[in-house]
């Protein structure tokens, strides 16, 4: 028992100090405002979940230039001249990288030694990466690119946004420290609001059927079967045949709702429901979900905030009980149990190991 208040204690200490370290940074920050504007350098990120992780831990040490628009696929996205000028003049490059950015990959992996370029997923640990339907593949040209639909993967990806930046800028290294590990707290918290909450859907319930194939990480890591209408990549359209093989499936397990999702359009899934209807299985249409784009409005438009709507929408779609931390309207919450801080003190260990991982990669 002293043991776990003594870690609450250091936990409440650390938020502290944290809050203390931000509230003198504002006070020191508006005094130097305008000095700071001026040379604050420029980090693009292709897309919202990886500018949202850059804003949260660089806080207004930089300029964020975010070029995939919120709503809009990247699978598709074809690169401006703005975005190719930005690209070439930005002192850091955040991307996804494994052929997420299908059609910028020239530009983003054309060396430039003025401009440093980090392709996030691919650092990642190969063990750790999922081939096209969800195996563990061994051709990284066949790796799933969806990697931040596993929470502690995008824990990692962090790490390695925080070394870069902190590369970048060493006499800002402390500060981002201190917020790049409070927003690991809340994505460790926010795991296991979402591991808790899939547990309580019914086991033949556990098929998760949306647009395209963007939630295997998340299948994987949360024990639910997962099926796309499209492939990997929104690129090519689905098939007939798929869609009577889903159409099938729902019927089977009386599937009880699919989803669509914001930056893909709903036409495979009017078709599964229509198919299902004619076979007499009235399969409702369980909510949008926000796969490979944040949304333009809150809760939405943060990485958090987007897997906590995709959660909550799935588990009471699919007849699971969300937890009280998925249904909050607050960003985060502490974890306030034993089992809860356990798990946060071992998931730290678990990176921890990985980092040094992440740390030999190239
Ligand atoms: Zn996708």
């Amino acid at each position: 028992m002293l043991k776990h208040n003594s870690k609450i204690h250091r936990r409440t200490w650390g938020i502290t100090g944290a809050a203390c370290l931000l509230l003198a940074g504002c006070s020191q920050r508006s005094s130097n405002k305008q000095k700071f504007e001026s040379d604050r350098p420029t980090i693009v990120a292709t897309t919202g979940m990886i500018a949202d992780l850059v804003k949260r831990i660089a806080g207004d040490s930089v300029e964020v230039t975010q070029l995939i628009g919120n709503g809009v696929d990247p699978h598709l996205y074809r690169p401006s001249s703005d975005d190719v000028r930005a690209i070439l003049r930005a002192s850091l490059v955040f991307y996804n990288g494994l052929k997420l950015e299908g059609r910028m990959g020239d530009v983003l992996e054309k060396k430039s030694e003025s401009s440093l370029r980090v392709a996030l997923c691919d650092q990642l640990p190969r063990d750790r990466l999922l081939g096209h339907g969800g195996d563990h593949g061994a051709d990284s040209s066949a790796f799933d690119p969806h990697c931040w639909m596993d929470i502690t993967l995008w824990e990692l990806v962090s790490i390695r946004i925080e070394e870069a930046l902190a590369d970048l800028l060493p006499d800002r290294k402390k500060e981002m420290n201190q917020r790049a590990e409070l927003l690991r707290e809340e994505m460790t918290n926010l795991h296991s609001a979402i591991s808790q909450s899939m547990q309580t859907i019914p086991e033949p319930r556990r098929i998760l059927i949306s647009s395209h194939d963007a939630f295997q990480y998340f299948g994987k890591q949360y024990g639910i079967r997962v099926e796309g209408i499209q492939g990997i990549s929104t690129t090519s359209e689905a098939g007939l045949r798929r869609i009577e093989e889903l159409v099938d499936l729902i019927v089977e397990k009386k599937v009880p709702a699919v989803f669509v999702e914001s930056s893909v359009p709903d036409k495979g899934v009017q078709s599964l429901r229509e198919g299902a209807k004619q076979k007499g299985w009235d399969v409702a249409l369980g909510g949008t979900l926000y796969t490979d784009a944040l949304g333009n409005e809150p809760p939405v438009d943060s990485y958090l905030g987007m897997m906590k709507h995709n959660a909550r929408t799935i588990v009471e779609a699919l007849n699971g009980t969300p937890s009280p931390a998925l249904v909050s309207s607050r960003q985060s919450s502490l974890p306030n149990d034993e089992a809860s801080l356990y798990e946060l003190t071992h998931q730290r260990f678990l990176n921890c190991r990985v980092l040094n991982c992440l740390g030999g990669a190239s």
